[in-house]
């Protein structure tokens, strides 16, 4: 048998989500905007709002499962192109894209199904994409006390392609770097290279 420890991860929202009280406040949203929602077609568009936005903020809980590494796997380990989904929290629109997300494995292991968990955990709350791709690299951290973590993410933020500056087709990519893939420049060559980002 192999020794496994297992971590239920659950994100409680800070106050909870009241439905009723997310539809009123869309329904005022969308008055106040000039937009009747008289019509058959709108009339429900206030209650899927609310479950709307409801849903993109609440992650699914999930089990962290670690293990030990008892091969002594000492090369990278990279989950590429995990797709992410999140909220930007400055005009509540989402950024869409992906994340490649690596760790050069100290004492433990996890699954990798769990990192595309950790990455959905962290997206479903209202984000800034830095933020985001730290919570995720200092997290991995945390849980596996790795030599290394490596995070990636390539994001397309609606709130920059769609109003604004209306930059079509842009992507934003950000990084954290921890440990040995910071410090050691073959490691971090090698972990860009695999990820297929230029740096
Ligand atoms: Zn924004």
């Amino acid at each position: 048998m192999h020794a496994s420890s297992a971590l239920r991860v659950v994100h409680e929202p800070d106050t909870g989500v009241d439905l009723a009280a997310a539809e009123v406040a869309a329904a005022a949203f969308l008055q106040a905007l000039g937009i009747s929602t008289e019509s058959e077609s709108l009339q429900g568009t206030p209650r899927r709002m609310a479950k709307a936005y409801a849903e993109l903020f609440t992650p699914r809980p999930f089990d962290l499962t670690t293990f030990p590494n008892e091969e002594g796997y000492d090369e990278l380990v990279l989950a590429r192109a995990i797709p992410v989904r999140s909220v930007c929290e400055h005009h509540l629109l989402p950024f869409v894209g992906v994340a490649h997300v690596g760790y050069l494995p100290g004492e433990r292991i996890l699954g990798l199904s769990k990192l595309a968990r950790v990455v959905e955990h962290f997206a479903c709350r209202p984000q800034v994409q830095e933020r985001l791709t730290k919570q995720v690299a200092d997290w991995l951290n945390d849980q596996l006390s790795p030599k290394g973590v490596g995070v990636v993410i390539e994001a397309e933020h609606n709130c920059m392609t769609l109003r604004g500056v209306q930059a079509v087709g842009s992507s934003t990519v950000t990084s954290t770097l921890l440990g040995s893939l910071r410090s050691d420049s073959r490691s971090r060559q090698e972990f860009f290279a695999l990820t297929g980002v230029n740096a």
